[in-house]
């Protein structure tokens, strides 16, 4: 997984972000305060913006994450803000930590996104069940895990997580929201989509779709 994967990847998921703006911000309309939409597309154009300008001085993949997480936090605002920007700095330390800096095997990504999946739970002291974007990271995360320890090849592991992160983006239509502003709602929160959890499909189908492209 390269610097240059990263890269393709956040360009990617800022284009479908646009594109998705109006959806996302309806979803929280009904649930929430109506500017999902709005926060991951000024987050993720700012993301775009700052890659064309080549303010990123590495083409390192966990650097580049770090401050893919720096700029989010700074510019999304909301707590998607602070989460996502959280789950790109643990993702980027993961990586920084090894030798290599790199995601070569499945194994390794799994545990990238758990690293990141944690550092959400952590920030949002959130778990699977309440509602939110977590319902489709830790399916993800778990699915990866699943293709890490039969040694599928990474692009493949993607496609896996990011089938899982739609599965359980649409799994959140039924639950009761418990954390972030959709639990004010209490038992009106039934019955609509969480809109932080389908972000996050979107941004791991992004993540897949560039790998498959060979970024
Ligand atoms: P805000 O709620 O501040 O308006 P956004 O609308 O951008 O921020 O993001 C809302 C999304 O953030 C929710 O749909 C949910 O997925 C996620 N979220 C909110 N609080 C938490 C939390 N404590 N843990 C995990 N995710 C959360
Ligand atoms: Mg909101």
């Amino acid at each position: 997984m390269s610097g240059a994967l990263i890269a393709g990847w956040l360009r990617l998921a800022a284009s479908r972000i646009a594109a998705e703006r109006v959806h996302l911000t309806e979803l929280d309309a009904a649930i929430g305060d109506g500017d999902h939409g709005i926060n991951l597309h000024r987050g993720f154009g700012a993301l775009e913006a700052r890659l064309a300008a080549g303010d990123f001085a590495t083409d390192a993949p966990g650097p580049l994450l770090v401050l893919a997480g720096r700029t989010i936090t700074g510019t999304v605002g909301g707590a998607s803000g602070a989460l996502y920007g959280r789950a790109l700095l643990r993702a980027g330390a993961a990586l920084e930590a090894w030798p290599g800096g790199s995601v070569v095997t499945s194994a390794q990504l799994a545990a990238v996104l758990r690293a990141a999946v944690d550092g959400v739970a952590a920030l949002g002291r959130s778990r699977p069940g309440e509602k939110t974007m977590l319902d489709a990271l830790v399916p993800a995360v778990v699915a990866c895990e699943a293709a890490g320890a039969t040694g599928v090849d990474v692009a493949s592991a993607l496609h896996r997580a990011a089938d899982a992160a739609e599965a359980g983006a649409r799994d959140t239509l039924p639950l009761l929201a418990t954390k972030g502003r959709a639990s004010y709602l209490g038992e009106r929160s039934i019955g609509h989509l969480d809109p932080g959890a389908v972000s996050s499909a979107l941004l791991l189908r992004a993540l897949a779709d560039a790998a498959a492209g060979g970024a």
